[in-house]
């Protein structure tokens, strides 16, 4: 039994989750969801949500503000007045779990940051490092913000499943990378994003040749940039 089976989920309470188009792409398809249900923009001017991993994007609606895309929170309906993701499913306090229980109601189809989380590669991308959890995840006395009730070991991981989270969330995340570098040289409506993805996302699988051509027409456009 995992240690967040008995959890509050205090870090899906905490952190803004950056999403990637693939993400965005699985969770819309698996759970019957538009873009708008589950996806905004949040603003990130020191970087705190992008992390040196997720991108920013820009839109004409606000041309400096650097915003990272991310899962929606609202308000928690166990602990009025915090927030908490809006897939996070809440139950009641009790004797022996004060915070309640929580868990994630879109579990198999979750993001790849939260397959992910509390670890990351090493440099090699041979390893997985599990980060150093601190105590709260927001500034907020409030206890729901607290985190981890204990240190992760790497016994509490699989192996195999936590290297292969890892690889392809930052894969994913790269790519999402360069999607955001090319829709940042001329930034439009965030109204015209979902559309703008899904374009982009639907022509992933190809034939061999078209592949070759695609790879022809990017390299030249790069080029010309
Ligand atoms: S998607 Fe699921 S695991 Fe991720 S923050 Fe939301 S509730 Fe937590
Ligand atoms: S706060 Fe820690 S133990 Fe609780 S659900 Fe999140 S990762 Fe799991």
């Amino acid at each position: 039994m995992s240690m967040c089976d008995s959890c509050h989920a205090g870090c899906c309470r905490s952190f803004a989750v950056p999403l990637s188009g693939a993400d965005i792409v699985r969770i819309t398809s698996d759970c019957q969801l538009s873009f708008w249900d589950f996806v905004c923009r949040w603003e990130d001017r020191n970087g705190e949500i992008a992390q040196k991993y997720a991108p920013h994007f820009y839109f004409d609606d606000e041309p400096e503000t650097p915003f990272v895309i991310c899962l929606i929170h609202n308000e928690s309906q166990t602990w009025p007045g915090t927030r908490k993701c809006i897939f996070l499913e809440e139950s009641p306090a009790t004797a022996e779990h004060p915070l309640g229980t929580a868990g994630c109601g879109i579990y198999g189809s979750r993001p790849a940051a939260c397959r992910a989380y509390p670890t990351k590669l090493n440099p090699t991308s041979d390893l997985v490092i599990i980060h150093d959890v601190p105590p709260r995840g927001r500034p907020s006395t409030d206890p729901v913000y607290t985190l981890c009730p204990r240190a992760w070991e790497p016994e509490d991981f699989d192996t195999i499943q936590s290297l292969q989270d890892l690889i392809v969330a930052e894969f994913e995340m790269q790519f999402f990378n360069r999607v955001a570098a090319v829709w940042n040289r001329k930034p439009g409506a965030f109204a015209a994003f979902p559309d703008y993805l899904r374009g982009i996302y639907s022509q992933r699988v190809r034939k061999d040749s078209e592949a070759d051509e695609r790879h022809q027409e990017q390299t030249q456009i790069r080029r010309a940039a």
